[in-house]
């Protein structure tokens, strides 16, 4: 296997957990996802505790360009403003950029104030907007449906396309916005719960199977999933659609290299 890029190209689950009980409970870790890409470095989500995952695993917050919140949920974006912190070494240095919807930054924003000025700037995530950290793009196609403002991302490296659906009730517009070559998928519950706005496995099956990714991984599990053994279903998922299907572990570390040999 070549390595063209010396940096490397990695996404690391810094939290599998979704849903109240798993996260308040810590029964899976919850810190977001942190992605090395072409030498640039973005946080995804930094729910409760990603300052502790982040640490434990040695990812250096000061390297970041970036921190993205899907939504202002707290499993989601509790870690915010440490990680706004870490990023900039306490304000000293003052680095890298946070990108949200506008309903996490206007009344009652995830942020606190002191820490906004030690950004190099803060930008608003739109429907169908693409926006550029480096060398890596990333666009939010298409406004999810949830209680809060909440946007997806199709991530672009110089080599690959992947996608990340965050959280959402299922509607038929998620099936053609966020092709990629892999596709990672906040799956809640087991059986579908038509009144919570949250995906289930049906859906993610669904999805999976409209979208055909060269690999597709679960993650943000509710209890309903974690009991069944997200590893079970996912070996199930790929027999089922014919995509690898892989679920996330805490700590897990993905190599976009998998990529080329899928
Ligand atoms: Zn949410």
């Amino acid at each position: 296997m070549e390595h063209k890029n010396s940096s490397g190209n990695t996404i690391t689950f810094l939290g599998t957990a979704g849903a109240r009980f798993v996260v308040t409970k810590q029964f899976l870790a919850s810190g977001g996802l942190w992605l090395s890409l072409d030498g640039v470095e973005i946080l995804v989500d930094p729910g409760p505790g990603c300052i502790v995952q982040s640490t434990k695993r040695k990812l250096r917050a000061e390297k970041l360009n970036a921190i993205i919140l899907s939504h202002r949920h707290l499993d989601h974006a509790a870690d915010t403003n440490i990680m706004v912190e870490a990023m900039t070494q306490g304000g000293f240095k003052p680095n890298g950029w946070l990108f949200a919807p506008s309903d996490a930054l206007e009344t009652e924003p995830v942020i606190f104030s002191y820490l906004r000025n030690f950004l190099n700037g803060i930008e608003v995530l739109q429907e169908g907007k693409s926006y550029q950290i480096g060398n890596i793009s990333f666009t939010t196609p298409i406004k999810h449906i949830h209680p809060v403002e909440t946007y997806g991302m199709i991530f672009t490296t110089s080599e690959h396309t992947f996608s990340y659906i965050a959280d959402t009730r299922y509607f038929d517009d998620l099936c053609q916005n966020y092709k990629g070559e892999l596709l990672i998928i906040n799956v809640v519950f087991l059986e579908p719960r038509p009144t919570i706005d949250h995906l289930s496995l049906p859906d993610a099956r669904h999805i999976i199977t409209e979208l055909k990714p060269k690999v597709a991984i679960l993650t943000h599990f509710g209890m309903t999933m974690w009991r069944s053994k997200p590893w079970e279903i996912a070996q199930r998922l790929s027999e089922e659609t014919g995509v690898r299907v892989l679920a996330a572990r805490d700590g897990m570390k993905f190599d976009l290299s998998q990529l080329d040999n899928s």
